[in-house]
């Protein structure tokens, strides 16, 4: 059964977020017996691509409404990524520094169509064309109705939300960038008066699954305006919760760690690397230490953070270290708390691979008080990290960690307020006195099986079920 995963980003080619971490794990994972799985992205300039080299397979021109553009298709040459991966370049769009920006309609239509020329092309069609999130939602509608798709007509497809909260909506001005399809199914395009490709593959595609089974019930409620829609095609979906790649986040193989460590040594193990990230950000290494690691947005939790913090570093003998970028306010607050509490407070504003990897080694808390989480990956990592993870109790969140309190190994708040979140941190540095206490929790939450072996099979048993109707 050949699978090909179409995504805007892969780890560790082109990460934004957890998307990258998730289409660069699950392929791996499925690829056995059976089973090939392979990965279509887009080219894009940056350091992964700059340090790599690739060939070209395969050379087509593309039409977007008057204009055409010509592409190759490349494959990556001397690296095993444990899956085939095909990009998509398209110099003109998709050769860029940066994977998103404010316009990206054209992009990613073209990086769309260009994936489906050449696939059609090939001799052999997959079995599924499973899709990862709005950019490469018009691919089911394409497939199904496009005039010069007719022949991916009965292959399933297969599409995953990783975040409701971003559809990816265009005008219909841009209708004729999309390939030609009989005008009456124009309403399977439209949303609320525009062209919103996560509504169409919600609506067109043969099954729709979200990363946490939570956060397919909470859709249902809160979609950031499809929730009629997720309801009406409710007996389509379902929620599979993400694993996590236990190949790349081995704190025992961790090259990018301060020393490698396992359960049985994990207080020592993590010392290491707390010792370091004390030094680097001039903190008190005999404190508990608090840090998040993410984008700085309100679905995060971010606009929360000036006060929480500020809260907690006035009434609490702890540290706090923060790596993250996103909204400007919230980045300059970050700093302004830096000169506020010397030696108690740091930040990282940027996005830095192998320090994050340090911080889920070196601390001891992993703060995520994420409004919307649709499955969160950074708490399983901390979990095999031996760090104790403080979350909101919503959708992924709430599939993955359990109170202390109900004998479990983290902190839950449901109130997600300032209050809530200082609650949970006092808890928290309560629960640091008790150094026994501390080091049979990490020890539990380090033998977590979150590997990617369970899901990677539920994904298996829905393409199968999918196949024998094709
Ligand atoms: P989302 O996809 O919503 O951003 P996830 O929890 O699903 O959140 O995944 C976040 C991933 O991105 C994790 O691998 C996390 O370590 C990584 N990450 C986020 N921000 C940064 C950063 N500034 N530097 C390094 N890694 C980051």
């Amino acid at each position: 059964m050949k699978i090909i995963h179409i995504s805007a980003e892969c780890y560790p080619i082109a990460k934004v977020g957890g998307l990258a971490d998730v289409v660069g794990a699950l392929p791996k994972y499925q690829n056995r017996g059976e089973i090939t799985s392979q990965v279509i992205m887009p080219f894009y300039n940056n350091r992964y691509t700059q340090e790599h080299r690739f060939k070209s397979i395969y050379k087509g021109t593309l039409n977007l409404g008057t204009e055409s553009f010509k592409f190759k298709i490349l494959i990556l040459e001397n690296e095993n990524l444990g899956f085939e991966l095909y990009l998509v370049d398209i110099p003109e769009l998709l050769f860029t520094d940066y994977v998103y920006s404010e316009n990206d309609t054209k992009r990613f239509i073209s990086f769309q169509i260009a994936a489906l020329d050449w696939i059609l092309q090939n001799k052999q069609l997959p079995d599924i064309i499973h899709c990862h999130d709005h950019h490469t939602g018009l691919i089911s509608f394409l497939m199904s109705h496009a005039n010069k798709y007719k022949k991916l007509k009965d292959t399933p497809s297969v599409f995953t939300i990783h975040n409701a909260q971003y559809q990816g909506w265009f005008s219909h001005d841009n209708i004729e960038l999309i390939p030609s399809f009989p005008l009456s199914h124009i309403g399977l395009l439209d949303w609320d008066n525009n062209i919103n490709p996560l509504a169409t593959a919600i609506k067109c595609s043969w099954r729709v699954t979200t990363v946490s089974p939570s956060y397919m019930e909470e859709l249902k409620v809160k979609a950031n305006g499809l929730e009629s829609l997720i309801n009406s095609e409710t007996q389509k979906c379902v929620g599979i919760l993400n694993g996590i790649d236990t190949k790349v986040w081995d704190p025992e193989l961790d090259d990018m760690i301060e020393a490698k460590y396992g359960f049985e040594d994990c207080d020592s193990g993590k010392h290491v690397s707390k010792i370091w990230l004390c030094e680097e950000f001039g903190l008190n290494s005999e404190k508990p230490l608090f840090v998040f690691i993410g984008r700085l947005v309100e679905e995060k939790g971010a606009d929360l953070f000036y006060e929480v913090f500020d809260k907690a570093l006035k009434n609490l003998d702890i540290s706090i270290l923060l790596l993250g970028s996103g909204n400007k306010m919230v980045e300059q607050q970050m700093k302004k708390l830096t000169s506020k509490y010397p030696k108690m407070y740091n930040a990282f504003i940027g996005y830095d691979e192998a320090l994050s990897h340090k911080m889920y080694a070196g601390a001891d808390y992993l703060l995520m008080p994420s409004r919307v989480e649709p499955c969160g990956l950074n708490q399983m990592y901390s979990l095999r990290y031996g760090t104790i993870p403080i979350v909101n109790k919503i959708g992924g969140l709430k599939d993955t960690v359990v109170d202390i309190s109900e004998g479990g190994f983290g902190f839950l708040h449901t109130e997600n307020t300032v209050k809530g979140i200082f609650n949970s941190i006092k808890r928290a540095t309560q629960f640091y006195s008790d150094s026994s206490k501390i080091k049979e929790t990490r020890k539990t939450i380090m033998q977590i099986d979150h590997s990617w072996d369970e899901s990677a099979q539920q994904y298996i048993n829905l393409y199968k079920s999918l196949n024998q109707y094709s």
